[in-house]
């Protein structure tokens, strides 16, 4: 089943988005077994991305083929020191204490974190995120930290149907990306397009997609007590 859904996606994906970038799949692995991210890993994905510190820590020894790591979830301040120096990418830099902790934490350490600014360009209450009109400012207060180096932009559309409406949003996504990296070499990433939009996101200039459920199928989580 993984390996059957890893070998469609690798072929369906577009290689490039319209933009000539290469697009890159995160594997989205909340919740999975090390036996099927290691799976999924074997049949050709080479990013993983986790939600959960705790997840992260019990996992991290037992992925094998040493995929690129990802933290693409919510992060809590407290709890950066479990990741410093472990995480290729953080996704979610989404409020100042955050990107301040990972870095003075980075500067003790001599590490530099690599991360991108998340904005919730949907302005919804549920997620986390810089507005995109706090974008610029964001950026330029996060680039002066020592031990972070922005990379680009992430964001989570909205789970609605509208395809007009989450066009417009990816666009403008794409469109302060383009903005941000005009003067900033660094930017690489837009981090953008789950497993129900990430056809949308490319076709928008996404060129990082995050997908979990076509991989893995659908999440089964953990009944709360
Ligand atoms: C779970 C998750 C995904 C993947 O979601 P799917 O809809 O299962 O593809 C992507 N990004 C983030 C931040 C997530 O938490």
């Amino acid at each position: 089943m993984i390996e059957e859904n890893v070998n469609k996606l690798l072929e369906s994906i577009p290689k490039t988005n319209p933009f000539c970038e290469k697009v890159t799949l995160v594997a989205a692995v909340k919740l999975q077994s090390p036996e099927d991210i290691n799976r999924a890993v074997c049949a050709g994905i080479r990013d993983i991305g986790d939600n959960h510190v705790q997840e992260f820590k019990d996992k991290y020894d037992l992925i094998t083929g040493n995929p690129v790591r990802h933290f693409i979830g919510h992060l809590q301040t407290n709890k950066v020191k479990y990741l410093l120096g472990k995480v290729d990418l953080y996704h979610s830099l989404d409020r100042y204490s955050l990107a301040e902790e990972l870095s003075k934490r980075g500067e003790k350490a001599g590490v530099v974190s690599e991360a991108l600014i998340q904005i919730n360009i949907g302005n919804e209450e549920s997620k986390s995120g810089f507005a995109l009109s706090e974008a610029d400012e964001a950026y330029a207060v996060i680039k002066a930290m020592p031990a972070i180096k922005i990379r680009g932009l992430m964001a989570m559309l909205p789970d609605v149907d509208d395809i007009d409406e989450l066009t417009r949003l990816a666009k403008l996504m794409r469109a302060k990306y383009d903005e941000l990296k005009a003067a900033d070499p660094d930017l690489s990433y837009l981090s953008m397009g789950m497993s129900g939009d990430y056809e949308l996101c490319i076709e928008c200039g996404s060129n990082m997609i995050r997908l979990g459920t076509a991989i893995f199928g659908k999440r089964v989580y953990p009944k709360s007590n």
